[in-house]
């Protein structure tokens, strides 16, 4: 029998990770000696658990031609207990190879609980920058303290990420980004930064967009300080997708292999565990923290309903009005299987504060007009009755302590949550944040108090800033500050505080603080 390629490439495999010196197999390379720096686009945590981080990172030297001809790669990693790097607690080597990007993705498992880590990677005679991550707390812990800071939108041409540099110079738990990490898109009018490059439709180019991306030295630095918590949107691929349906209304088949294409070059750039299968990726999750608090991260994108009434031509979402389809109770922003799990976990978890990060905005945005209300078909009010049974599940379960966390709108949002929005007569059962955006740029300060006005439930509304929101929960209750620059974020942006809200344990709904 003929020797087939693939058992090349395992034995390969095999002899990089046994490390064998003596052996010399072709395009295999375990110990490589560059010519230039292959841990250009950082390193990363992510996922912290009572015992266990994933580790992140990807060869990708300046000189694109020092990874040519190499199959395979070996990638050694250790942890340290402390910051001077002298007490390892951990190590081990992970094997990678260009059909995954040289990414590395190391489970780093039998850590103690709520302990910061130092951790960096090798390979050949390279050596990454120190990343400090932390575990989460045992499960039962009673812990007196959660802090986070909560992010989204981050395009590259509207502005610099000085936003991240504030949130790494943050004393935080983890950082919770809800999405729109990279755009696909591309301007055609100046702008602060260039993207350079065509709208992505292949692997390749997805990853191309995420280099350029993970090469900014902020963003950079705000995944060398903290663990990371993600969720996705839309940009990572495509502006206002909903499951196979993109705005071009592109041939579902045609259109899923460009999905799983940009949903692959996301894991590939992301401290995660599980890899997608296809155009699938199951990206939603569940962290606890101790007794004190509990969060659920949500796919609002790859399992959502066609958007309702859409333009027959181009199908992104838009503003309608009398549009009777809202109305249908079956029409869903989870997906089915992923409401039943969140409805299930938000039941039985028993801890305190029960967050919900997801990707836009729960509370209603929709405006008055001559001839009814004008609802934003993308959104959550393009979902309604999906909004509805959510949120009716929460009063119906009285869960105290829900804090819905969002992105996607380029605005910073505090909020209450009813079953019927704006509805006085409807207690309100949670309460929102959104955590405006790191670039991205938003709608004006009259546009927000338009919206504000036609929606009481809205107690803040800014779009005209940048930034990202601090989120510090405790047992007595949640703080949420605002931290904001000016619109487009230059280099060297100073942040402030825009506002200050708070949610007291056992009170649902917002005030200001
Ligand atoms: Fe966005
Ligand atoms: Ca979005």
């Amino acid at each position: 029998m003929p020797l087939h390629r693939r058992d090349l490439n395992r034995a390969a495999l095999w002899l990089a990770l046994c490390g064998w010196p003596a052996m010399r197999v072709a395009h295999a390379q375990a110990a490589p000696r560059w010519r230039s720096d292959p841990f250009t686009l950082g390193i990363a945590s992510g996922q912290p658990r009572p015992d266990s981080v994933v580790l992140w990172t990807r060869l990708a030297p300046a000189q694109g031609e020092d990874l040519d001809g190499v199959r395979s790669c070996a990638v050694q990693y250790e942890v340290f207990g402390d910051e001077g790097l002298e007490r390892r607690v951990a190590k081990g080597e992970v094997i990678t190879d260009a059909e995954r990007a040289f990414s590395v993705h190391a489970h780093v498992q039998g850590l103690a609980p709520q302990r910061q880590y130092w951790y960096r990677f090798r390979c050949g005679d390279a050596q990454s920058p120190v990343g400090r991550t932390g575990t989460a707390p045992a499960a039962d812990a009673q812990v007196q303290r959660l802090r986070l800071a909560l992010g989204a939108c981050q395009n590259y041409e509207h502005g610099y990420f000085a936003a991240h540099r504030d949130i790494a110079s943050r004393d935080l738990d983890f950082v919770l980004f809800v999405g729109d990490y990279i755009y696909e898109g591309f301007s055609r009018t100046p702008e602060m930064r260039r993207h350079g490059a065509p709208m992505p439709l292949t692997l390749e180019a997805y990853r191309e967009r995420h280099a350029l991306y993970k090469r900014d030295a902020d963003l950079q630095a705000a995944h060398a300080a903290h663990p990371w918590v993600l969720t996705w949107d839309d940009h990572e691929v495509v502006n206002d997708y909903a499951n196979d349906r993109e705005p071009e209304y592109t041939d579902p088949e045609v259109f899923l292999r460009r999905r799983a294409a940009a949903y692959r070059a996301y894991f590939e750039h992301m401290p995660l565990l599980v890899a997608p299968q296809g155009p699938s990726m199951r990206i939603h999750d569940r962290f606890a923290w101790g007794r004190l608090a509990e969060l659920w991260t949500l796919d609002c994108r790859q399992y959502r309903s066609h958007h309702a009434c859409p333009d027959p031509t181009r199908d992104w979402g838009r503003l309608v009005i009398g549009c009777k389809a809202l109305a249908d109770p079956s029409r869903t922003m989870l997906g089915a299987e992923q409401s039943r799990w969140l409805a299930q976990g938000l039941a039985e978890s028993g801890r305190q504060w029960k967050l919900l990060g997801q990707s836009t905005q729960m509370s209603s945005t929709s405006l008055e007009a001559p001839r009814g209300r004008q609802s934003w078909t993308d959104g959550w009010d393009g979902y309604p009755e999906a909004r509805k049974q959510l949120l009716q599940g929460i009063a119906d379960a009285r869960l105290r302590d829900v804090v819905v966390l969002g992105g996607d709108v380029h605005r910073f949002v505090a909020a209450d949550l009813r079953v019927q929005p704006n509805d006085t007569a409807s207690l309100a059962v949670a309460s929102e944040f959104v955590g405006g955006s790191i670039s991205s740029r938003g709608a004006s300060r009259l546009a927000m108090e338009q919206m504000r006005h036609d929606n009481p439930d809205v107690a803040h509304a800014r779009g005209d800033e940048r930034g990202y929101a601090l989120i510090e929960a405790t047992p007595k209750g949640l703080q949420c500050e605002f931290r904001a620059t000016a619109h487009p974020v230059v280099a060297d942006a100073r942040f402030q505080t825009q506002a200050r809200f708070a949610v007291e344990s056992g009170v649902a709904g917002v005030r200001a603080a």
